[in-house]
C-alpha cells in the first residue's frame, strides 16, 4: 500500500525549487502525492498532472539522452538520418498527443506527453517553424555527440560501469534521507572513473555542483577512489566539453551542504519522522514574471491569480 506522506528525500532539482518558491515546491512534493489514484481529490489529482508537464526543450533533450543511452548500449555506429527521423517521429506523436489525447492524458498523465505550452497556450506549436528548428537543434546535438571526446573513449575501448535508462531513479542516502541522482554516464578507464553529464542546453552555474553530486553518488554506491575520479560535462549544443577533477575533500564536502539543505526543508515539516509537512499556508508563495513564467503550477496558485491575473 502506498504510503500517506512521500518517502524522505531530497534532489537538487527539488532544493532549487524550494529555494525559488516554497509553494510550488509544496505542490511538486507534497499536494501532488497520491494525485495518480482515480478517487484521489480533484485539485490533488490536477496538481499530480501538471508535476508531468514538459517543454519542448526538456522533450528534445530527454529523446536525445536516450537515443545516446541506446547508441553506446547497443556500440551502433553513426547514422545521423536514423536518428533525426526517429527524433522527429517521436516530437510529432507528442505534439498530436498533446493537442488530441488532452483527455487520455487527464486521465493517465503518465503515458502520454503533455507539452507546457499547449497547455497554458503559450505558443502554438503549428505556427512558425518549429519542426524545423527541432530538427536543426537535433542534428547540432547529435553531430556534436557523435563527435564527442566521451565516444572517442568508448570507441578505443573502455568498461562501462553505469549509464542512464529510463525510469532507472538511482540514489544513495545522506542520514536518513534517499538522495536522488541519477548519472548519465559511468565508465572505467585506466585505473580512472569518468563520469559524464550530457548537457543538450546552455551551460548553467549548476553544472559544476551536479558533478560533485554524481561523484558522491558514486563513492557512496561503488566506494570508488574519489582521488581517481574526472568529471565531465560534455554540452552538445555548443560541440564542446569541460573536464573537472577535484580532491576528495572538495567532494566529500557535498555531503555537508546537502545536509544543511535537508535541515532547511525540515522548517516545513510538522512530523520530521513521517515526513508530514506543514499547511499550504506555511509555504510561502514568491510569485515574480521570473519565478511564474514557467510554474507548472500557476493553474492551481491562488497567489498567481491574485497578482497576475487579477490585476490585469
Ligand atoms: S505560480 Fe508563481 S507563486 Fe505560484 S507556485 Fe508557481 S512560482 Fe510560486
Amino acid at each position: 500500500m502506498i504510503s500517506q506522506y512521500p518517502e524522505k528525500s531530497w534532489s537538487f532539482s527539488k532544493d532549487k525549487l524550494l529555494n525559488r518558491c516554497p509553494r510550488a515546491y509544496f505542490y511538486s512534493k507534497f499536494l501532488m502525492w497520491g494525485g495518480w489514484e482515480l478517487d484521489a481529490p480533484e485539485r490533488k489529482r490536477k496538481a499530480y498532472r501538471l508535476t508531468k508537464l514538459t517543454t519542448i526543450e526538456q522533450y528534445l533533450g530527454t529523446l536525445i539522452h536516450g537515443y545516446i543511452a541506446n547508441n553506446i548500449t547497443a556500440l551502433k555506429s553513426e547514422d545521423i538520418k536514423t536518428a533525426l527521423e526517429y527524433v522527429g517521429k517521436e516530437f510529432n506523436r507528442a505534439v498530436i498527443a498533446s493537442y488530441k489525447l488532452r483527455e487520455e492524458w487527464e486521465r493517465n498523465p503518465k503515458n502520454y506527453i503533455m507539452f507546457y505550452s499547449v497547455y497554458y497556450k503559450n505558443r502554438n506549436l503549428f505556427e512558425g517553424n518549429l519542426g524545423m528548428e527541432i530538427k536543426r537543434k537535433a542534428k547540432t546535438l547529435l553531430q556534436n555527440y557523435y563527435n564527442s571526446k566521451t565516444l572517442k573513449d568508448i570507441q578505443d575501448g573502455i568498461r562501462i560501469i553505469e549509464i542512464d535508462r529510463e525510469n532507472n531513479f538511482t540514489s544513495f542516502f545522506v542520514d536518513n534521507y534517499k538522495i536522488y541522482s541519477i548519472v548519465d554516464f559511468m565508465y572505467e578507464k585506466n585505473g580512472n572513473i569518468y563520469i559524464v553529464d550530457w548537457k543538450t542546453g546552455k551551460r548553467s552555474v549548476d553544472d559544476e555542483f551536479q558533478l560533485k553530486l554524481y561523484a558522491l553518488y558514486a563513492y557512496k554506491n561503488y566506494n570508488i577512489d574519489l582521488n581517481n575520479v574526472y568529471l565531465i560535462n560534455e554540452y552538445l549544443y555548443e560541440g564542446d566539453f569541460e573536464e573537472r577533477k577535484y580532491s576528495k575533500d572538495e567532494l566529500l564536502e557535498v555531503e555537508n551542504y546537502i545536509k544543511e539543505r535537508i535541515e532547511i526543508m525540515e522548517h516545513y515539516l510538522k512530523d520530521k519522522e513521517k515526513n508530514i509537512p506543514q499547511d499550504e499556508m506555511f509555504f510561502p508563495a514568491r510569485p515574480s514574471k521570473y519565478n511564474c513564467k514557467w510554474c507548472n503550477f500557476k493553474e492551481i496558485c491562488p497567489e498567481y491569480k491574485e497578482n497576475f491575473i487579477l490585476k490585469n
